[in-house]
């Protein structure tokens, strides 16, 4: 995936167009949040953890840089598909390893989905999803050639009955892919696993549960991947346990689906670093679990915060709330917020455009947070 800046680079480039397959030519890329390097930012636009990894993964990576870089690392990452087997009670065919979650969602794509063609019938070729959701979705169907089939959430960000999504929303039952993040980004509300459970239910082509936030949640659907032969679970390691630097995350489902997306994986595409510090993670659970008790009781304290300052807050089960401000625009608190060094998410998109997205920093960071915005009402 491309940051914006070297699409730019890119699209500059003298060499012809015409080297381009239309398809990327028009493509719309994914744009990920930004990364700055300002001393002293407080960064809260994209989701990662508060919390550096624990002192024992750090130290297992550390000593795992020597001589062995030469080497390539275990393929189908087979050490930690087993410890991870382990902690959810399941086999390693259960489960594959991906370069970050993302990659595998891509993979899911190529692996589920077939390019549109007027030959081939509209549901083989449809990739579904809620909007708003994850908006690397559309992308990675577009890349694909895909179909992409958009369906929109309730005002408050709730899932439609599936009546309704049969009656009103042209919901596919059929669709060879659907994604649904859960808990959501960016509204960081949860379904309920009665809704999550009938949608499978309903659902003939392959459903993927994208469970990135889920540890921050108090409840997860991971008995409905090792319930059902179409259902994939996706979690990382990135998030809740602080690891994006890192890339790495996993599918679990059926053997059946899991083996197809071995077929298609890269040779080498989890690197050993990346294997290392997860193994290493599994080893010390509690850190990560104290982590979110923190996590979630810093983003409760913050909504009440925001709330008594004007803020409408979408209750959340993940490491950021999703905010409606007070007497400016979203985007002109997007911008009054990085006057002082705070930097938050804001999406320009019909649904979004009157929200921020502020992810759960330290006590510190949200202290620092609430002044800053005490500062810009005060300044009116
Ligand atoms: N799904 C969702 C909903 C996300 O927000 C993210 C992170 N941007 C991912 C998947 C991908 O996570 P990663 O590739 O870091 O595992």
């Amino acid at each position: 995936m491309l940051g914006s800046d070297s699409v730019e680079q890119m699209m500059a480039m003298p060499f012809s167009g015409k080297l381009i397959r239309p398809l990327i030519r028009e493509l719309a890329p994914y744009v990920p949040g930004e990364q700055p390097r300002i001393k002293g930012l407080i960064k809260l636009n994209t989701n990662e953890n508060a919390y550096p990894p624990s002192p024992r993964v750090l130290a297992a990576v550390k000593a795992a840089v020597d001589g062995r870089l030469r080497l390539y690392p275990n393929p189908t990452a087979q050490p930690l598909r087993e410890k991870l087997a382990r902690l959810h009670r399941c086999t390693p065919e259960n489960i594959i390893v991906g370069n970050g979650s993302d990659e595998l969602l891509a993979m899911a794509v190529r692996c589920f989905v077939e390019p549109a063609s007027p030959w081939v019938r509209r549901s083989r070729t449809r990739v579904q999803y809620f909007s708003p959701s994850y908006s690397l979705y559309p992308v990675l169907a577009e890349i694909h050639g895909a179909d992409t089939h958009s369906i929109p959430l309730e005002p408050d960000f709730g899932m439609p009955p599936i009546g309704r999504l049969r009656r009103d929303h042209n919901w596919d039952f059929k669709a060879a892919l659907t994604f649904l993040t859960t808990p959501n980004a960016p509204s960081g509300r949860t379904y309920s696993m009665a809704e999550l459970e009938a949608l499978c239910r309903a659902q003939k082509g392959v459903i993927v549960l994208d469970e990135t936030y889920v540890d921050f949640a108090r409840e997860n659907a991971l008995a409905l991947a090792l319930k059902y032969p179409h259902v994939l679970v996706a979690r990382t390691f990135s998030k809740a346990y602080s690891l994006c630097f890192q890339r790495v995350g996993y599918f679990i489902g059926a053997p059946l689906l899991i083996a197809a997306l071995q077929k298609i994986r890269d040779s080498y595409n989890v690197n050993g670093l990346g294997q290392i510090a997860a193994l290493a993670t599994l080893d010390d659970l509690p850190y990560y679990r104290a982590n979110f008790r923190r996590i979630a009781r810093a983003r409760d304290h913050l909504s009440r915060g925001l709330h008594s300052l004007g803020f409408q807050v979408l209750p959340s089960q993940t490491n950021f709330i999703l905010a409606q401000p007070p007497k400016f625009s979203a985007r002109e608190w997007l911008g009054k917020l990085r006057e002082r060094k705070i930097l938050v998410r804001w999406f320009n998109e019909p649904a979004l455009r009157n929200y921020l997205r502020i992810t759960i920093g330290t006590p510190a960071d949200m202290q620092e947070l609430v002044r800053a915005v005490k500062g810009i009402l005060r300044r009116r």
